[in-house]
């Protein structure tokens, strides 16, 4: 059964939904704000899907829910964000707007379009009853995806670890729409260097400078960069010293390192921890650790991708890529559980975390179609 159509029908539901989303801000470190989005979400989803509907307090950040749709043994799972990367205010500055076939404000893109395209999907399959009896299929909501999920990875991990597969719902990969079947894991740290500080001019000799040690250690952690290998090491921000003629004896650097299989993502964590100084008086200390572990591409992954093939050509008459990328979302824990993952579930669009995101709405009913299409196979 072709779902397009009647999702077309839908379109502008949709729209008036994401209209409303969009509008109200949700920076992931304003729990009052997140919360109050996530309360929306509960309502949307109680109102359009027979569904339970969970929410879990949180006392840090946003709440979380979980939305379960249907009760068989098996379990999959949707996954998606309520926070963005937007400041309180952002939607009020620029508010959501149509543009021809785009439409434009805070989070459009990334990713609350694309939580509205998993609650039309998942309503269509209830409506035409095309949903595989076996299945529960339950669409998580966290609040702190783009600080990490400090507070909602155990959570997403432990639903993982009991389905059988997982689709996540950020944006694919354009031009294309291909779904992400890889995504590098990532690590990110924070060296401190202690030198002695002296006077440039006075007495030099007595000084030793932090500053030139950063500047070694920079040359040899970038030199740990294997492109080949899809290893990337970078320095991205530096300081230290207070004065052109003193002698510094403080420098940090803040470090991100980015591999692509489990073997390099461990023996990172251990390389970045046992980094030594070059000048014996140096004192050294780095914090922080690999974080994100890879999400490789298994044989699993591949039958996942094979069926949203299918979909896609039985849904959209068109072929679908795969891809893998640098970036990191929660799709990087949960394969880490050994969970299948699809990534890139999300709408179509561009522009990210910056002021000129947008997403197609002629896309919109389509990637909804297509998701349907994987669960009703599933
Ligand atoms: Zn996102």
């Amino acid at each position: 059964m072709n779902f397009v159509p009647q999702l077309e029908r839908w379109l502008p539901d949709m729209v008036a939904l994401l209209e409303e989303s969009v509008n109200m801000d949700s920076p992931s470190t304003d729990k009052a704000l997140t919360d109050r989005m996530i309360g929306w979400y509960a309502a949307r989803c109680s109102e359009a899907l027979q569904a339970r509907v969970e929410r879990v307090p949180n006392r840090q950040y946003g709440d979380r829910l979980a939305v379960r749709v249907g009760n068989g043994p098996r379990q999959v799972l949707l996954v998606g964000h309520a926070d963005t990367v937007w400041p309180a205010g952002e939607a009020k500055l620029r508010p959501f707007r149509i543009d021809g076939d785009r439409a434009f404000g805070p989070g459009v893109y990334d990713m609350k379009a694309s939580l509205i395209q998993a609650l039309f999907a998942l309503k269509l399959l209830q409506m035409t009853n095309r949903l595989p009896q076996q299945l529960s299929i339950v669409l998580l909501i966290n609040s702190d995806e783009e600080i990490g999920s400090p507070t909602s990875r155990q959570w997403i991990e432990s639903y993982a670890r009991k389905s059988e597969a997982a689709f996540v719902l950020e944006p694919p990969m354009e031009p294309h729409g291909a779904v992400k079947t890889a995504r590098k894991g990532s690590g990110r740290f924070l060296l401190s260097l202690e030198g002695r500080s002296a006077h440039a001019g006075v007495n030099p000799e007595a000084g030793v400078s932090a500053v030139e040690e950063m500047a070694r250690q920079i040359i040899r952690l970038h030199a740990w960069s294997e492109p080949s290998r899809g290893i990337y090491v970078n320095v991205g921000v530096v300081n230290g010293g207070i004065g052109a003629n003193v002698i510094a004896d403080r420098a940090t650097a803040e470090i991100d390192v980015r591999v692509q299989t489990m073997d390099d993502f461990r023996h990172f964590a251990t390389r970045m921890n046992h980094l030594t100084p070059f000048h014996p008086e140096v004192r050294m200390s780095m914090t922080g650790d690999m974080n994100r572990p890879p999400m490789e591409r298994t044989r699993q992954i591949g039958r996942l991708f094979e069926i949203a093939r299918a979909a896609a050509w039985d849904q959209l008459n068109m072929g679908l890529g795969e891809t893998s990328t640098g970036g990191v979302s929660d799709g990087n824990f949960i394969a880490a559980c050994g969970t299948p993952t699809l990534d890139g579930l999300g709408v179509r669009g561009d522009g990210a975390h910056s002021p000129s995101e947008y997403i197609w709405l002629t896309e919109l009913p389509r990637r909804a179609a297509l998701l349907a299409g994987i669960l009703e196979r599933l």
